[in-house]
């Protein structure tokens, strides 16, 4: 097993880097495995990672349709938080930062996770009221949370429109461990670490039919062929609707696009997280220098994986409002992902209908900051057939019979509202 560290990287360089090997292998499928796991994003490589480091289980195969890190979770803006409000959430999103917090030596990858802080602006009373109610629940949580005002913010972002704007600050909720990473090598990281614990990661390997007999899932059709399995979990984000058809299902679920913006890479400028509170506009700085920053979903349903002017027009104006220096900036590139969105806007983990079939979606916009807490808790009901305490109210029926929604955005069952 090729460990990283420094010295190995001092080693590497002074002997022409000839020392490094593939992170990880390209095994062909085999006729049979114990579990079955569709999609190669971040969470089906983390529920891969959890079931052979949590459960010892690695008779295990990710079938991926593409190649690992081509969706969503090489697509995000890399925002990771732990800042929600509701009970259900609020227990889940916790455990994952921990998770996240630990990650890089768990996994002996560097993912850049940079805990550089979040605020959260507000621009009126009425927001102010609201945030510091979700900063009181984070405590409440374990979690952290920072009441600013106007002076208390413009101390940390100089650089905004305080005065001169539409819409002036009020103030802002500072979540100090919320931050980045960086996406792809959040996925490599899980793929290694799967990979080297027996897990066979497959690519170019689409699944195109879902085998069940008397109620019992027996394995799934591919483009590469037949594979039989003991147990098999869905977890394909923006596709979930189309592959959940396979096993007859119709999820709550719409899939939408959202779209993300990044411009060419200047001097180190924004060192937050900063969210504006009167449109959809959130920005980081990478550590390349490029300013990275998105909005909203482009408000229909699609299966394309770029978005619209309009959208992009409402993005751009959201960020010359809230720091007209951006305007300088020039974008370097846009694109989108295929977002698997709910109806009250939080995750599903569970059991479906059919036995040994188990489904993890819904992940809306927000799904990458739940990649480790998502793969442990899947891994934990696929292994031993029980919910994951903090994950344990992310149930399909709640949209059948009304119980337990977890609307956190308080938008009513309203996609484009999330
Ligand atoms: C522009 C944008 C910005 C975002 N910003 C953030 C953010 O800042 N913070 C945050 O927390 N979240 C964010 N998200 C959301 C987050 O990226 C997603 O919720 C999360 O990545 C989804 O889970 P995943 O990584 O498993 O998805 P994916 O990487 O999309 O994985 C699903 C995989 O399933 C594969 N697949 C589909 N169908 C099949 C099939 N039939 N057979 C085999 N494989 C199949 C796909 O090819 C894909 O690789 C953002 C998303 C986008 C698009």
């Amino acid at each position: 097993m090729m460990r990283f560290s420094g010295l190995r990287v001092l080693k590497e360089g002074l002997t022409g880097n000839k020392g490094w090997t593939p992170h990880w292998r390209d095994p062909a499928p085999k006729p049979e495995y114990d579990i079955v796991i569709i999609g190669g994003g971040g969470h089906g490589l983390s529920t891969a990672y959890y079931l052979a480091r949590e459960h010892g289980l690695t008779n295990v195969a990710v079938l991926e349709k593409g190649y690992i890190g081509g969706g969503n979770v090489g697509r995000n803006t890399t925002i990771v938080r732990a800042n929600y409000f509701l009970p259900g959430n609020s227990e889940f999103y916790s455990h994952s930062l921990k998770l996240w917090e630990n990650l890089e030596n768990d996994l002996n990858y560097n993912v850049m996770h940079s805990q550089r802080g979040l605020i959260n602006l507000f621009h009126s009373d009425g927001q102010r009221d609201a945030f510091a109610r979700r900063g009181n629940a984070m405590i409440n949580q374990g979690d952290d949370a920072i009441l600013l005002d106007r002076e208390g913010v413009r101390k940390h972002l100089p650089y905004l429109d305080f005065d001169n704007t539409r819409f002036p600050i009020y103030g802002g909720l500072l979540h100090p461990r919320g931050g980045t990473a960086r996406h792809d090598a959040v996925a490599w990281g899980y793929a290694r670490g799967a990979d080297q614990r027996g897990v066979d990661l497959i690519q170019n390997c689409e699944v195109t039919g879902i085998d069940i007999e008397n109620g019992v899932v027996k394995g799934v059709q591919t483009t590469r062929g037949a594979i039989r399995a003991k147990k098999v979990g869905i977890v394909v984000a923006g596709r979930s609707g189309q592959v959940a058809a396979m096993a007859g299902m119709r999820l709550p679920i719409e899939s939408h696009v959202l779209q993300a913006f990044v411009t060419e890479g200047i001097k180190p400028v924004i060192d937050h997280v900063i969210s504006f509170g009167m449109g959809h506009f959130y920005i980081s700085q990478s550590d390349k220098g490029g300013l990275v920053f998105g909005g909203d979903l482009d408000f229909y349903a699609s299966y394309a994986s770029r978005g619209n002017l309009p959208m992009t027009e409402h993005v751009m104006e959201a960020g010359m409002t809230l720091m007209p220096m951006i305007g300088k900036a020039k974008v370097l590139r846009s694109w989108g992902g295929i977002m698997d969105m709910t109806p009250d806007g939080s995750p599903i983990i569970d059991k479906t209908h059919v036995d040994g079939l188990y489904i993890d979606c819904g992940w809306c916009y927000g799904g990458f900051k739940a990649v480790p807490g998502s793969g442990f808790s899947f891994a934990h009901l696929i292994a031993t057939d029980r919910h994951h305490e903090p994950a344990s109210r992310f149930r399909l029926d709640r949209f059948r019979t009304g119980r337990g929604l977890m609307d956190e955005e308080g938008t009513g069952s309203q996609h484009n509202l999330h």
